[in-house]
């Protein structure tokens, strides 16, 4: 029995000195009642942030630990650093018997910002892209028709250009002839299509892309996106892989919101000179962009990125550029003896296609600027059938999914050409191109959505023309017996 005794007493014994060693621990922790202070500046560990705690409790905050650190390596100790005569007889480096601290080994968590870095692979496996494996440009157009409507002309030039990139960061250089950068810039009205057609193409192409807006830019240090802020972007869609995302896309929207301002004499930090900013990044350069966040603070690590074979793709409405075509072509005509009629252009709808470089650079931008986006290109303005091809034609087109979620219902839902007309007008009268289309149809289909379900005998909803002007009702077929339940229906055929 006594025997049996003194082990449940030591048991106890080994089972406080387990609780006690628990709480000491706890207490090194956060977990006591007090907050750790840092030794150095005397600040708790609420407003200095996470402290490395060194033997003796002793904590200090990051930023002393810093500070110190930064004050040591200022010294070379008369060049005992690197003398081999004081180094280490057993590893024949640095102090004999000191090792030097290591700051992510002190804190607990290893020093989470370290963790994040991305490692970057050898240059060895960069050709990634097998040039035997770049869709040929007729194939990509090809992808491309399934999403997008119309714009054959844009779709064909990108075709092509996402093509030469693709052989160009596949090979490097080709024959010693360094194959140019097929930058581009789109012009086109809002809601023709822009950012979706990049997007679908980056889908494609399965390559990350980061879609900016230059409206947000200002030259470094003024309130506003930096420049490299673009590429910090890039970065994040590639889950911070900085070899995907030198393969990557950007797409800067808005670019003529960055036009030269005029009649102006103070600096022009988000125009011209954000254009400039932009030069080097268009062209090809090593920047250094933070991980995982957008700013460039202390903590935040930072990965160079080279963007030499990063495709920039730029777009903007820019309006009135087709006044300055105007000009330039009707100047053109009514000199001479071939002189036409002064106005032959000014009811040209497809004006912009006859947009040149001369004209973009009067509209604002600068040549160093448009140089570097050599492949410069234009989209229509939708009209009305392609609008209606639109609702219906692509993949994920906006009526398929109304057409899916009611499937789930059991119900059949229908659009006869009228409504499709209807909708199509009402887009065109908002100017936002086809953006509005989508707006316009959950206004109406809402009051769909939310009846339909009340009632199990509906079987098919047809939209007509009067419902979207408002003069009528869909037209709502009930379902019969039979097809309501399949089951039976089989019963039935089979008896
Ligand atoms: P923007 O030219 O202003 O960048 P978007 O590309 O954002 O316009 O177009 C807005 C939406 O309109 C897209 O999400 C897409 O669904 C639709 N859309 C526009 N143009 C087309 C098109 N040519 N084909 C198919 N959908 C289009």
């Amino acid at each position: 029995m006594d025997d049996h005794k003194d082990d449940i007493y030591e048991d106890n014994s080994i089972e406080e000195q387990k609780k006690t060693e628990a709480e000491e621990k706890k207490g090194d922790d956060s977990g006591s009642d007090y907050e750790d202070v840092c030794f150095i500046c005397r600040r708790p560990e609420s407003k200095a942030g996470k402290m490395f705690r060194l033997p003796n409790h002793i904590c200090v905050c990051d930023d002393c630990m810093h500070k110190t650190m930064d004050t040591v390596s200022q010294f070379d100790y008369q060049g005992l650093l690197n003398n081999p005569d004081f180094s280490d007889m057993n590893t024949g480096k640095g102090f004999p018997n000191i090792s030097f601290v290591n700051l992510a080994d002190l804190r607990g968590d290893g020093g989470i910002p370290n963790k994040q870095k991305p490692k970057k692979k050898k240059k060895k496996d960069e050709a990634e892209i097998d040039i035997r494996n770049i869709m040929p440009p007729h194939k990509i157009k090809q992808k491309l028709d399934e999403y997008v409507v119309g714009q054959e002309h844009a779709k064909k030039v990108m075709s092509v250009a996402v093509y030469n990139h693709y052989k160009r960061v596949a090979t490097g250089t080709m024959d010693e002839i360094e194959i140019e950068k097929s930058n581009m810039l789109m012009i086109g009205p809002t809601g023709c299509g822009k950012t979706y057609l990049v997007k679908t193409l980056a889908r494609l192409l399965d390559v990350p892309l980061a879609i900016a807006d230059a409206t947000s830019l200002t030259e470094a240090g003024y309130i506003g996106d930096d420049i490299e802020s673009v590429v910090s972007k890039l970065l994040a869609a590639a889950d911070n892989d900085v070899d995907r995302a030198e393969r990557g896309i950007i797409f800067i929207d808005e670019i003529d919101k960055i036009a030269k301002k005029k009649n102006t004499n103070a600096r022009d930090v988000s125009g011209e000179s954000v254009q400039q900013g932009m030069l080097k990044l268009l062209e090809g350069a090593e920047v250094e962009v933070p991980v995982g966040a957008n700013s460039k603070n202390a903590m935040v690590p930072l990965a160079t990125v080279n963007t030499r074979n990063i495709l920039f793709i730029c777009g903007g409405a820019f309006p009135d550029l087709d006044e300055i075509i105007k000009q330039r072509l009707n100047k053109k005509t009514s000199i001479g003896y071939n002189a036409e009629l002064k106005d032959k252009y000014d009811k040209e709808k497809n004006i912009l296609s006859h947009v040149t470089v001369e004209d973009i650079r009067k509209f604002g931008m600068i040549p160093e600027f448009i140089g570097r986006l050599p492949v410069i290109f234009t989209l229509e303005g939708l009209s009305r059938e392609m609008m209606i091809q639109i609702l219906s034609q692509p993949r994920n087109a906006i009526l398929k999914q109304y057409q899916k979620l009611l499937e789930l219902d059991e119900v059949e839902l229908l659009f006869d050409e009228g409504a499709l007309e209807a909708i199509a007008d009402k887009a065109l009268e908002k100017e936002t191109g086809a953006r509005a289309l989508r707006a316009i149809i959950e206004e109406f289909m809402l009051d769909i959505m939310y009846e339909v379900p009340k009632d199990d005998n509906i079987g098919r909803v047809t939209i007509t023309r009067e419902y979207i002007e408002g003069t009528g009702g869909p037209v709502i077929d009930i379902r019969s017996r039979s097809a309501e339940h399949p089951d039976r229906l089989k019963e039935i055929q089979q008896s």
